[in-house]
């Protein structure tokens, strides 16, 4: 925030609305050595003043805080700008996401067939050792499994195939629906029909 620029749009804003330091002072309740000390840049106003400030300068806050007066048509384009930003930023998080779900995959079935293969090969005499062995990586395998299924529940959309409508679907209708890789059987919340829906990044 540039205090002295503020503080010259203030003096300036006041004088096109024909008041006086002092006149503004008793509007705002306060005294005309605050409103000195604001437009010599010496001071910001006060949290609890600004709404106030602004209504009798007829400016708003944005204004103020940028010491100038922001043009309608670049409001807009600064927020579709951020809007625009925001997507891109979702979109790039998502790829990663769904990239370290292939790898989690891979390493919950590894962790699953390892113990298997060497509980198979080795010569091993009691039962219950291979057992243990055996059963050893279920547990992280299926946590495994359940955060891949997690990421591919919120990593990008799911896009209907006959309306063409994108949604995030809750975890349980990703966990108990039928599917080939990424690409699932569920139902479209908007046109309610069943169909092979692909996993895409883009909202639209
Ligand atoms: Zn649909």
């Amino acid at each position: 925030m540039d205090q002295i620029k503020i503080g010259k749009f203030i003096a300036e804003q006041r004088k096109k609305q024909a008041l006086t330091q002092a006149q503004l002072a008793e509007r705002l309740n306060i005294t005309d050595r605050a409103v000195s000390k604001w437009e010599t840049g010496r001071a910001m106003p006060d949290s609890s003043i600004m709404l106030l400030l602004c209504e009798e300068l007829k400016i708003t806050v944005n204004d103020l805080l940028h010491g100038e007066v922001i043009k309608m048509e670049n409001y807009n384009k600064e927020m579709e700008k951020q809007l625009i930003e925001m997507i891109k930023e979702k979109e790039q998080k998502d790829k990663q996401l769904l990239t370290l779900e292939w790898v989690i995959g891979v390493l919950s079935v590894l962790i699953l067939l390892i113990p298997i293969i060497i509980a198979a090969y080795l010569p091993i005499e009691q039962e219950w050792v291979r057992m243990v062995i055996v059963f050893s990586g279920f547990i992280p395998c299926f946590a495994g499994f359940f955060f891949a299924l997690k990421i591919e529940q919120v990593a990008g959309y799911y896009k209907c195939k006959h309306c063409g409508h994108t949604h995030v679907p809750d975890f349980k209708t990703v966990s108990f629906s039928m599917h080939m890789g990424r690409t699932r059987y569920i139902k479209c919340p908007e046109c309610g029909k069943k169909s092979w829906q692909k996993k895409v990044i883009s909202k639209e």
